[in-house]
């Protein structure tokens, strides 16, 4: 496919592959910036737009949707959340982040994030391609890097960048571009995964509620009035066909159930899904025109809620460097990327395994095992400094702390 023919060529300064919320969001602050870019996805704009992910917002993402200009529709149809409840040992423990840290978030569906990025891309005149096939990334290691695609009208493009940002998600194409001897991947796989159910029914209640009990984890969650998203701990290889609404509800309503009759409000299960995760870092993040941002370059399991915040902290972080790149400094301004971006992302890794181990019940674990982890959570809850680590971790760290 490589030197076949295309039908167009174009040239821009940044070609970024993915419009997910990394990739959007990088076109979007360029753009405010003068820089022109080309963005590409293989799904189509509705396909995106109706996938179920992320809904909790840190607080400085929220106000950098407004501040940059891209909407401020976060403050008016999102739900500013001082706190959440842990669950466990069949009580409720509410622990207050804005009491403790004086930090909230946000909850705002991802779906509701990346329309709000689109329709401002739409706005302001930048190009996002959607439904693309056959995406090609070429000649990374020189000035001249370039992308290629295949339109669903079968035409074939061509676009030359200065250079390409991969933001390709987790199953990211781009990161395989940087050698396998000069890359290193880590990585933990665990030994369950989240059954994911959006339910026609009025939310249960006003916060995020994290259980732990004997029966594995939970987490029950908002969407709106009459939509509500919960998630419960599974086994990996788990089918959602294998699982009828009454058997979710009851799954569901055990795991939360408590002295003090807590309930669950049910009603129609729309969507069953089934999520397996892990926790995964690749370094280099550069390498020579080609940078990566977002879960391209590291996943994290979605209990701590900071996968969509580290994408969007990975492109604040790289578009200033970018712009000085694109200027006199030259390409080793992005140097300065990897390290900002990076020791955050370890934070984030190390949060999210700590609350995954903190919740969930390991496959064959002992009496043992569910006793410490009763005693952590009592650590949590029951100590000034437990509440308050959860509470910082929770939130996210100020962006300019490094
Ligand atoms: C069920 C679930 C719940 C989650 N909950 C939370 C939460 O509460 N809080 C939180 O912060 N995070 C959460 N996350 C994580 C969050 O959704 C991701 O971290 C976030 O989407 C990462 O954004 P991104 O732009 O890096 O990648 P993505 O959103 O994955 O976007 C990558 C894009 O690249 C496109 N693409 C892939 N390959 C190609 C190719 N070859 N050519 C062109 N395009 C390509 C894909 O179609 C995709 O649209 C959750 C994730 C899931 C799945």
């Amino acid at each position: 496919m490589t030197d076949t023919a295309v039908d167009t060529v174009t040239s821009v300064p940044v070609a970024v592959i993915g419009a997910g919320p990394a990739g959007l969001m990088l076109a979007h602050l360029l753009g405010r910036a003068g820089v022109d870019t080309v963005v590409v996805d293989t799904r189509t704009r509705h396909a995106i737009e109706t996938t179920q992910r992320a809904g909790i917002l840190e607080a400085d993402v929220a106000h950098d949707l407004v501040g940059t200009g891209v909407s401020d529709r976060v403050l008016r149809d999102g739900d500013e959340h001082e706190g959440l409840e842990l669950r466990f040992g069949g009580r409720p423990h509410r622990v207050h982040f804005k009491r403790l840290v004086g930090a909230s978030v946000w909850l705002y569906p991802q779906t509701d994030v990346f329309t709000d990025l689109a329709d401002a891309r739409a706005r302001d005149g930048g190009t996002v391609h959607f439904g693309v096939t056959d995406t090609e990334v070429l000649d990374v290691t020189t000035a001249t890097p370039r992308v290629r695609w295949t339109a669903p009208d079968g035409t074939r493009h061509e676009v030359r960048a200065r250079y390409v940002v991969g933001a390709d998600g987790s199953r990211s194409m781009c990161r395989d571009l940087v050698p396998g001897d000069r890359r290193t991947r880590y990585g933990r796989e665990y030994p369950f995964a989240w059954f994911g159910v959006l339910a026609e029914a009025p939310p249960s209640a006003p916060e995020l509620v994290y259980a732990h009990s004997a029966h594995g984890f939970a987490l029950i969650s908002r969407r709106t009035e009459t939509v509500q998203r919960m998630y419960f701990q599974c086994a990996p290889d788990e089918s959602p066909e294998a699982w009828s609404d009454d058997r979710v509800w009851k799954t569901l309503q055990d795991r939360v159930a408590g002295d003090d009759g807590f309930r669950l409000q049910e009603g129609p299960v729309l969507e069953k899904t089934v999520l397996r995760f892990r926790s995964f870092v690749q370094e280099p993040m550069r390498w020579g025109s080609l940078v990566l941002a977002g879960d391209a370059a590291h996943t994290v399991p979605p209990t701590g809620a900071r996968g969509l915040n580290l994408a969007l902290h990975d492109v604040k972080v790289l578009a200033p460097v970018l712009l000085r790149a694109l200027g006199r400094e030259g390409g080793t301004a992005l140097d300065d990327y990897q390290p900002q971006a990076l020791r955050r992302v370890w934070r984030a890794q190390n949060f999210s395994y700590w609350m995954t181990q903190l919740l969930h019940t390991p496959p064959g674990g002992s009496a043992f095992d569910l006793r410490r982890q009763l005693g952590e959570l009592d650590n949590v809850v029951g100590t000034p400094a437990g509440q308050a680590y959860l509470a910082e971790q929770y939130t996210g760290w100020p962006t300019r702390a490094h």
